[in-house]
């Protein structure tokens, strides 16, 4: 067998990867969550074989300097003959099921609540869909408490022999001549149980989902900001917390509406005539269309506060439109009305810029 494939790691994992994978395998496999599953017990015993090798560096240097089958080791086969679960006991690398299982077969007396990791997530919303709030839904893959056991990792069951110390209450192993014993740590010397470690779950208590998770925008978010949406995150372990959903919003601009604070700003071109001779001008809002008085001799560049439509804040009250008005003029001129202007120039002398040159 190649150990690396059976942990499934790359040949230059670290201790830390193989301990990691070694863990997850073999709460998988473990013959205590199988019971009577040959094939599981097979997988776990090659599995626990590879990890004895690549764990220990100098047992894994000689496996990979003279590659093959590891080379069969006493200590091993003695620990997982017969699936003896002294293993840690009598100094080998492995854990017993007790360790692999603690926090499972004891519940939350063993292992503190842990709180879940907080989720991020990033939401590009429309220029108007930020101004008035959206609801989104989106596709996630999160920790969900495990349906079968309700997020315990172990469930309850009738009153079994303890399988960590077959009953026996406690845990012996070997040293030598010397025959050590402890107390079993799973049933705590009693050598019956009443839990066992949950197989959907492999004791973890929450598993990987990818499902939809609905998130409301609040009114009037900026370019950049975030929110978080309570509980939406990993499920937590041990009857922990729910972490929370984060959510960085990304607002896209806008043809012609920009934002600053909750004031909402707009450029309107104006034609001549109505910048000269005032005008009630329609102006574009995120409702629509609303009306606009500019004075006659109003200057291009001029800006008018529309009172409370801009966007919407939190506290219910919204902020102003400002518009800026720009001179807009025809791009071609027809001889009459080229005439006009010339009418018009000959009627109002004077330099418009004579305030520059003083
Ligand atoms: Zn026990
Ligand atoms: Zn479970």
């Amino acid at each position: 067998m190649d150990c690396y494939v059976v942990l499934g790691l790359r040949r230059e994992a670290t201790v830390d990867e193989i301990k990691r994978a070694y863990r997850r395998l073999a709460r998988r496999y473990h013959p205590g969550i199988n019971p009577g599953d040959r094939e599981a017990a097979e997988r776990f015993q090659l599995v626990s074989e590879a990890y004895e090798t690549l764990v220990d560096p100098e047992r894994r240097r000689r496996y990979d300097t003279q590659g093959g089958a590891a080379p069969p080791q006493a200590e091993s086969r003695f620990a997982f003959a017969g699936f003896d679960f002294s293993a840690s006991a009598d100094g080998t690398a492995a854990y017993s099921f007790g360790e692999l299982f603690a926090d499972a077969l004891h519940g939350s007396r063993s292992r503190e609540p842990e709180r879940g990791a907080d989720l991020y997530l990033e939401v590009a919303l429309a220029f108007e869909e930020a101004a008035r709030g959206a609801r989104r839904t989106v596709r996630l893959s999160r920790l969900e408490s495990c349906a079968p056991c309700g997020g315990r990792g172990f469930l309850a069951g009738p009153d079994v022999a303890c399988a960590t110390c077959e009953g026996r209450g406690e845990i012996r192993g070997v040293r030598g001549h010397m025959v050590f014993a402890r107390t079993c740590p799973s049933c705590g010397g009693a050598g019956r149980v009443r839990h066992h470690a949950c197989g959907a779950c492999g004791g973890e208590g929450v598993g990987a989902h990818t499902g939809t998770v609905t998130i409301d925008v609040p009114v009037g978010i900026a370019d950049g900001a975030q929110f978080s949406v309570a509980r939406e995150g990993h499920a937590g372990r041990y009857g922990g917390q729910p972490g929370d959903l984060r959510v960085a919003v990304r607002v896209l601009p806008h043809r012609y509406f920009r934002r600053d604070g909750d004031d909402l700003l707009v450029e309107v071109p104006v034609a001549v005539y109505e910048a000269a001779l005032g005008a009630r001008i329609d102006v574009p809002t995120l409702e629509g269309v609303a009306w606009l008085r500019i004075p006659p001799g109003t200057q291009s560049g001029r800006t008018f506060r529309m009172r409370e439509h801009g966007l919407p804040t939190r506290g219910g009250r919204r902020g102003d439109l400002l518009v800026t008005v720009r001179l807009a003029l025809p791009d071609v001129l027809d001889e009459r009305s080229k005439a006009l202007m010339h009418e018009f120039a000959e009627r109002n002398p004077g330099n418009v810029r004579a305030g520059l040159h003083t």
